[in-house]
């Protein structure tokens, strides 16, 4: 079997995706269509512009996400955003993927009803797409401001009283140049102490500053981590914060120069724990087995780099020891057989 088709077929492990940045261009013609009608032509255009223009950079990626918020505001245009978002991973042979988005109040619906929806969709996916585990990271949009942060978390607090099966831990994410990491600290110790990991974008932009605020406070996974150099290396190496690498994502934002030069390659190379991940599949135009491939070719990575660096994602992953289990038999299987 070629390298290509293997990747694509090898069971896979997704630990950073965002439910908006995640709807392919088909998926929100689609949801266009249901919303607007066939013939709203204008928004059938920015749809089909969606992936278009792909060398951009941070600030004009975050000028995209609208598009997808647009069409999900509704609890009927969140529940098939989300279920296609579902049956892309697993038709990519995603068998475990834990997936963020931001509660958002709309004119249709209320936070909670936000939340609800998405829970509600992840447990109606789980009898459609049986091949694909999905859990639930609720993201903190850094740019909205502290008092939404605290609303989210006083939402997401009630909800784990039922649905911590599903809930797995916190994202903090949004905009990086927008607010100041001190506000939010006390908010994701509350977060910590009620069970929640902690999976955070840091060091996105260059600000070692603030990434060494962030190392020192500490989370379970980083997110990116693209500047993290020098002291703040050091302290992401003691603390072992596995790195979650969006190769394409921050490529085309311009935060990373080229495949080659990205740091996933030192970060491998040193033994420090990593993972391949999406960030957002819709707007980057890509799929995991995509981000494998490039990783593959661009770093000579072997069949059994492969394994171990799904085997590792397992390990990072946010999931219970049963289903940690459960997927690394899927996963060494593929591999031993
Ligand atoms: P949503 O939370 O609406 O489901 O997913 C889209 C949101 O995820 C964006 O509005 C943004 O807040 C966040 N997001 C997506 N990609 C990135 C990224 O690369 N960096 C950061 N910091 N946030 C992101």
């Amino acid at each position: 079997m070629d390298m290509e088709k293997f990747i694509k077929n090898m069971p896979k492990v997704e630990l950073h995706a965002h439910l908006n940045g995640s709807l392919s261009t088909k998926t929100l013609l689609e949801l266009a269509t249901l919303e607007y009608g066939e013939t709203n032509n204008e928004f059938q255009t920015i749809c089909r512009n969606f992936q278009q223009n792909q060398e951009f950079s941070l600030d004009e990626c975050f000028k995209k996400f609208p598009i997808a918020h647009a069409l999900t505001t509704t609890k009927d245009g969140l529940r098939r955003a989300l279920l296609s978002v579902i049956r892309d991973f697993s038709q990519d042979n995603v068998v475990y993927l834990e997936l963020r988005t931001t509660p958002k109040s709309t004119t249709k619906m209320s936070k909670v009803e936000y939340l609800e929806t998405v829970l509600e969709t992840i447990r109606l996916a789980d009898s459609l797409y049986p091949d694909i585990c999905v859990k639930l990271l609720p993201s903190i949009d850094r740019s909205k401001g502290i008092e939404m942060a605290k609303e989210t978390m006083s939402i997401v607090t009630e909800a784990m009283k039922t649905q911590s099966d599903l809930i797995k831990g916190i994202d903090l994410s949004g905009n990086p140049a927008i607010s100041s990491f001190d506000e939010y600290g006390k908010i994701l110790s509350d977060a910590k102490n009620n069970n929640l990991k902690l999976a955070l974008h840091c060091a996105e932009i260059d600000n070692s500053d603030e990434t060494y605020k962030m190392l020192q406070f500490g989370m379970d996974r980083c997110g990116h981590g693209t500047f993290i150099t020098s002291q703040n290396l050091n302290i992401a190496k003691e603390k072992q914060i596995p790195i979650e690498c969006c190769l394409t994502s921050n490529l085309k934002c311009g935060t990373v120069k080229s495949y080659v030069e990205h740091h996933f390659k030192n970060l491998y190379q040193s033994n420090h724990p990593v993972v391949l991940c999406t960030d957002d599949p819709g707007v980057f135009d890509t799929t995991l087995s995509d981000e494998f491939i490039i990783a593959q070719k661009t770093f000579n990575l072997s069949t059994k780099d492969l394994e171990l660096l799904s085997l590792k994602a397992v390990d990072v992953s946010f999931a219970d020891s049963v289903e940690k289990e459960f997927i690394k038999q899927k996963i060494s299987k593929y591999f031993n057989d």
